[in-house]
């Protein structure tokens, strides 16, 4: 189970409509860092077949929505997403692409969608598009400039697809197919370009990144060798795939951030077997006993499922207990959502919708709570910042490695910057932070150097 959120959509040059020679093209993403890898991959390729590549609200000429269908809730952003395009500009194509295609089409044509592209036709969605946009309608995409590239700061880098296993309540390895993984050159390639244009953070995503290859550790062991990126996230992980060699290069080299998302789903025992996990309560609180033995300041997050088929409050309480004493740095929870098809779905003892958002309510309060205790713990601490958006004038936000939310005032431009930063007191979700090098360390794109 993933995360559901929104990638942020990023328009370059003029964004006008019809003011330009280029089609104007939005990729909005609902779902997980994969969807949103392989949405930032889909923009380039717009960019380097000549499009232009928007934001939604610029009514641009082919609005592609990359879907999810993990949860009812991502379903029901997914349709509203699509007929809200199809109502902004309905001479635009409506394009619907990825796992909600795939779990069940006549859902995703709702009024305005013009083209549906399923996992299995991902890698040809530029092609597709332009074989169905009307040559009078629009001019030649071909006759375009380079753009700049939109995904700079921390690019997605997608190493792997598919889950071959079974967890009883998800539809993944249904809509995405078995474990398959992206050939090592071809991602070590990509993220030596990603750091020649500039880009600071990596994240490796995937399904199960763990599974790649059988070898994860080889393959972090040749980025830090063989490319110049500064800084390499990894998005999930699950307690057997935490090798000592995984953690001792981990442990041994800053550029891997220290942050580790071990989704748990459930912190009791009973409810992780009919989940049909891989893993039992106790070997998870060794691995992160043993992440945190080696790296102590790692930020340990997790995702959790409430109202599992058959949760007992007793098995919700010890799921609460379990997180209390874990102290995540950070937590998502999910409200369980039946999905056709899969084991869970047809369980008996349905949890009721009420005591499912009392129980959510209940875990989100923990969740808080924990971030914060995270946060406080480095409160006077000097940490690396990468410095990603600005907020009105002069607030500018970026994240720690271990993933702590930092703000500062400036007037300096400090997008795409590192610097270090002293960490002080709560502001909003994270901590304020003076900055004590200077704010022009940046990293030119094409020179692989650093500059004051
Ligand atoms: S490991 Fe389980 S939850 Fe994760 S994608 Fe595979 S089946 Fe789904």
């Amino acid at each position: 189970m993933r995360a559901l959120c929104s990638m942020n959509t990023t328009e370059t040059g003029d964004p006008e409509h019809g003011s330009s020679p280029h089609v104007t093209v939005a990729v909005q993403t609902v779902g997980c860092k994969l969807n949103q890898a392989e949405s930032e991959a889909l923009a380039r390729e717009f960019l380097d077949a000549g499009f232009k590549v928007v934001a939604p609200n610029k009514r641009p000429d082919v609005y592609i929505l990359n879907t999810c269908t993990v949860t009812h809730i991502a379903d029901r952003k997914c349709r509203q997403y699509l007929r809200s395009f199809h109502r902004t500009n309905p001479n635009s194509l409506v394009v619907a692409m990825g796992c909600y295609v795939d779990r069940s089409e006549s859902d995703v044509r709702v009024e305005g969608v013009d083209i549906t592209i399923s996992n299995m036709d991902k890698d040809r969605v530029v092609e597709i598009v332009q074989n169905q946009l009307d040559p009078k309608r629009y001019l030649n995409i071909n006759d375009c400039s380079t753009l700049d590239d939109p995904f700079r700061t921390r690019a997605m880098t997608k190493i792997q697809d598919g889950c071959s296993h079974s967890c009883s309540y998800c539809i993944v390895p249904f809509v995405r197919g078995p474990e398959h993984s992206i050939p090592m050159k071809t991602v070590l390639d990509e993220i030596e370009a990603q750091a020649d244009n500039g880009c600071q953070e990596i994240v490796l995503t995937g399904t199960r990144i763990g599974t790649y290859e059988g070898r994860i550790e080889e393959l972090i062991r040749r980025i830090l060798k063989e490319t110049s990126i500064p800084r390499i996230r990894l998005s999930s992980l699950q307690p057997e795939e935490l090798s000592p060699f995984l953690i001792g290069l981990w442990e041994n080299n800053d550029r891997v951030c220290r942050h580790i998302h071990l989704a748990l789903q459930s912190g009791s025992q009973s409810v992780l077997e009919r989940m049909n996990r891989a893993y039992t309560i106790v070997e998870y609180e060794a691995a992160v006993k043993t992440v945190r033995d080696a790296m102590p300041d790692i930020a340990v997050t997790t995702d959790i499922i409430v109202g599992f088929p058959g949760e007992t409050d007793e098995e919700f309480q010890e799921s609460l207990e379990f997180c209390k004493k874990v102290g995540f740095a950070g937590m998502h929870i999910f409200p369980y959502s039946a999905r056709n098809g899969t084991k869970a779905a047809d369980m008996p003892n349905k949890v009721a919708d009420k005591v499912k958002k009392a129980r959510s309510q209940i875990m989100l309060d923990l969740a808080t709570q924990s971030a914060r205790g995270f946060c406080q713990r480095f409160q006077g601490e000097t940490m690396q910042v990468l410095w990603e958006e600005r907020k009105g004038k002069n607030l500018w936000i970026g994240h720690t490695g271990n993933y702590i939310k930092v703000y500062t005032k400036t007037d300096e431009f400090l997008e795409n910057c590192l610097s270090n930063v002293r960490l002080g007191t709560e502001y909003e979700q994270g901590l304020w932070g003076e900055i004590i090098t200077a704010p022009n360390t940046v990293r030119l794109p094409g020179k692989g150097v650093w500059q004051q």
